[in-house]
């Protein structure tokens, strides 16, 4: 049946404010509602960034985004497990485990991405001694043609742990159904991404962020449904163009901005055309293909066809090249460097940057903050400033 302008409107706002909702879930309700629905299966927290979910969801059981708390909890226990100059991400997440929110878990992957990540991985080693943990170590020569072979082996390596856990041992035919419906899924974001460059009017950077997020806690299966369906709607969202600056965002690949900020950021007066929230929901720039050996070709995409990142230390490329070639591909007036307090990767990326910037004569401002942020009027009021700079300039 036809539906007009109105409800499709509608539509679409029920399923961005239910998406926020999922979200600021701290709880973890849409994850543990599916695990409700399939008796006897599992599901595995993932740390940022990457995290190759194929391998969970081919294993039978549900990969969920573990990424701190956001400004949803008080941290009151894990500060004694941390130096007080570590980033609240990882406070966060620890916090999720001590106070009993993360026990619907069978168990968390981590990453080498940095240190306080590697830590974290042990702390929660020592204190949650019945949770399968485990890390993935991601190559760091990256040209060297031995990373791929490398990565491929330290996938076999945690495919066989997970199926210990899972009691099922995934053929790779399993694996490439997984590969196929995570590929439609980055596909769908990539889409929305493009939709939100060309049109920043149709759907907002925060309105993305949420969706994204969502997306990581619940089946994917279901997130897949979500997508289409707000891909459907978005042309015809009755939504008319501001006068905004057009910005591309780099920083908050990791620890996750308050969504409050985010909104501060485009009521202030910027069109966000691009960011890196949750890089890991979207880390390839194309599809995984579908090959014979699947952990192989996981491997050879996180090589070969994943994008820059201040986690992921490849010396054929240039990081800042690679912002620049975005603000130009966007065609964006400036850049917000916005970087979580303490995140060791994206401050010493912002020194490259900001030079790199300077000699390109590209403006830029920078923002650092933390989760646990509810008050936004100074950050209102740098960004107004810096809109302000640029359109009176
Ligand atoms: S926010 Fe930065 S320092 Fe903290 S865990 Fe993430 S990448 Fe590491």
């Amino acid at each position: 049946m036809a539906t007009t302008p109105t409800q499709e409107t509608s539509r679409l706002g029920a399923i961005i404010d239910s998406c926020r909702e999922i979200a600021q879930d701290v709880n973890f309700a849409a994850a543990k509602q599916w695990l409700q629905e399939n008796p006897g299966k599992k599901a595995i927290g993932c740390f940022p960034i990457y995290c190759p979910v194929e391998l969970i969801h081919a294993s039978g059981m549900l990969p969920v985004g573990v990424i701190g708390g956001g400004n949803q909890i008080e941290i009151s226990f894990a500060d004694s497990r941390f130096q007080s100059f570590v980033c609240s991400i990882v406070k966060s997440t620890l916090e999720l485990g001590l106070t009993k929110r993360l026990e619907f878990l069978e168990g968390m992957l981590f990453h080498s991405i940095c240190d306080p990540a590697r830590n974290l991985a042990s702390v929660f080693q020592r204190n949650f001694p019945t949770m399968f943990v485990d890390y993935i170590h991601f190559p760091q020569n990256f040209a060297s043609p031995l990373a791929r072979q490398y990565l491929a082996t330290e996938y076999r390596r945690i495919l066989d742990h997970l199926q210990q856990r899972s009691g099922y041992a995934p053929t790779a035919d399993d694996l490439n159904h997984s590969i196929r419906l995570y590929n439609r899924i980055r596909s769908g974001l990539r889409e929305i991404y493009r939709i939100r460059a060309e049109t920043p009017h149709l759907i907002s950077a925060a309105e993305s962020f949420v969706l994204s997020r969502a997306g990581m806690l619940m089946a994917p299966e279901a997130f897949e449904k979500i997508l289409d369906e707000v891909l459907a709607e978005l042309p015809g969202r009755p939504t008319r163009p501001k006068d905004r600056i057009r910005v591309v965002l780099e920083g908050s690949f990791c620890e996750l901005p308050p969504v409050e900020l985010i909104e501060t950021l485009e009521e202030a007066g910027c069109y966000i055309l691009d960011d890196d929230f949750l890089r890991g929901s979207r880390w390839f720039t194309e599809d995984v293909p579908i090959q014979a050996n699947p952990l192989f070709s996981l491997a050879e995409s996180y090589s070969e066809r994943a994008c820059y990142s201040g986690t992921k230390h490849d010396t054929r490329e240039v990081k800042a090249a690679h912002l620049i070639n975005l603000v130009k591909e966007k065609k964006a007036d400036a850049v917000v460097f916005q970087a979580a307090k303490f995140c060791e990767p994206a401050l010493f990326d912002y020194a490259l940057y900001r030079k790199t910037l300077d000699d390109a004569k590209i403006p830029h401002l920078l923002l650092e903050f933390e989760e646990k942020t509810w008050i936004f009027d100074r950050a209102r009021s740098e960004v107004e400033t810096f809109v302000e700079s640029l359109l009176f300039d």
